[in-house]
């Protein structure tokens, strides 16, 4: 059984719910610990990320959490932090995500509406969408050589909406090529990758991130995972996790990896 959620938002960035709410719906839905994951402070105006006045609040929170759980569930302050940030500092652990477009379009988002990415594959990748995904797997480069990056955030994020309406071919030559060069880099820089199910619960897709195809690629590597549900409410903190670890035992994984208060360690599934 999972026990961890390591990947969650409050009301200090674009979650539904305080910290003290998440934490009682995690301990009640039978989880251990729980790592806040706020997104990280962004360099332009926006309305989904963590401010560095609101960060300041969310930390105090955070920590006003931890106290208040103690004995009941293990609480950990990490980020959720996007390659434009500036480095994080002082948090427990770090989710290296990539949401931004890249160079060719810096502050357009890959999962904000399916509308915005169309428009993004006709008016900025002319109209080629696996030149949208070659630069979006190419920023994954920036994020294996981030030493304080432990965790990578939803890697193949961008598929959000291809159970419909449909926009990637995740099976054409390019696609594949990039995402497992991608894939490679990360390997070798021994980065921790995220199933997440965030999209199962915001109703957009079946399945969790990264693709079965991809967490066999990953198995083959002997890539450590775990499992998130990318929480923006109380109510999901937990949200498919037995489809979760279903998906990892048919792509012949065993084991997960658990933050502790020694760093992160294997355990069964
Ligand atoms: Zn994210
Ligand atoms: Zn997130």
């Amino acid at each position: 059984m999972i026990r961890q959620n390591l990947h969650t938002h409050t009301v200090y960035d674009d979650g539904a719910n305080t910290p003290m709410e998440m934490a009682i719906a995690a301990a009640d839905a039978g989880l251990t610990s729980l790592g806040f994951s706020g997104h990280s402070v962004l360099p332009y105006e926006n309305d989904w990320a963590m401010t560095e006045r609101s960060r300041v609040e969310w930390l105090a929170k955070v920590r006003e959490t931890k106290s208040a759980m103690s004995g009941r569930l293990e609480v950990f302050a990490g980020l959720e932090w996007d390659l434009l940030s500036a480095p994080p500092e002082g948090c427990d652990y770090v989710i290296g995500s990539i949401h931004h477009l890249g160079p060719a379009a810096p502050h357009l988002t890959v999962d904000e509406s399916p509308e915005v990415t169309l428009r993004a594959i006709d008016e900025v990748f002319g109209g080629d969408r696996d030149s949208l995904a070659e630069a979006w797997f190419a920023q994954y480069e920036a994020l294996a050589r981030c030493g304080f990056v432990d965790i990578v955030g939803h890697l193949d994020l961008l598929t959000k909406f291809d159970e419909r309406p449909g926009i990637f071919d995740a099976g054409s030559r390019r696609f594949r090529e990039a995402a497992m060069e991608a894939l490679e880099l990360l390997c070798r820089a021994d980065k921790i990758f995220e199933v997440n199910t965030g999209a199962i619960a915001r109703g957009r897709r079946s399945v969790p991130y990264p693709s079965a195809e991809l967490l066999r690629e990953l198995k083959a590597r002997e890539a450590r995972v775990l499992v998130t549900s990318d929480a923006h409410s109380a109510d999901t903190v937990a949200c498919a996790f037995p489809r979760a670890e279903a998906l990892l035992r048919e792509t012949g994984f065993r084991e997960i990896w658990e933050l502790t208060g020694r760093g992160f360690v294997p355990v069964p599934i």
